[in-house]
């Protein structure tokens, strides 16, 4: 699976899922990749990002563009099983794309911004002390809550 980083003629950025590089030029060709945004098949690969953890994307992700976003949707709200909905695979994404380092978070924290460590996603628990110790520093940390049904394989 290839994850690329695509734009349409007007500069409106998405991302496209492939089963392969071909699969992509082929489909760029046959016109069949449409900016989410406002329909075009004129899109052109822009230079990726870096991203984390190529190798885990989760194999059920279909082979064409998730691009499609009906304009519809994107004005209602979600109801409370979406957001949970969202909110659970959100999480999920973090567990898959992070490393675990538990109560070394802030010192493992530290090291990356200082370039002592791999630059990398983690997580893992801080005290509010800590907290404002990192943001002190200049390190950015957030907080999510994580539920449990996060943790568990996918099924
Ligand atoms: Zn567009």
């Amino acid at each position: 699976m290839k994850v690329f980083d695509l734009s349409c003629e007007r500069g409106h950025a998405f991302e496209g899922w492939f089963a392969s590089a071909e699969a992509f030029d082929e489909q760029i060709a046959r016109s069949l990749v449409h900016c989410p945004v406002c329909e075009s098949a004129k899109v052109r690969r822009t230079p990726s990002a870096p991203r984390l953890n190529l190798s885990n994307a989760p194999e059920a992700r279909p082979s064409q563009p998730v691009a499609k976003a009906p304009g519809a949707q994107t004005t209602a709200m979600p109801t409370d099983t979406q957001l949970r909905a969202l909110w659970l695979e959100a999480a999920r994404h973090l567990v898959r794309n992070t490393e675990d380092v538990g109560e070394r978070f802030a010192e493992e924290a530290r090291r990356i911004h200082y370039q002592e460590a791999p630059e990398r996603g983690i997580r893992g628990v801080t005290t509010a002390e800590q907290r404002a110790e990192l943001a002190d520093e200049g390190i950015d940390v957030f907080s999510f809550p994580i539920p449990a049904a996060a943790e568990e394989p996918l099924q």
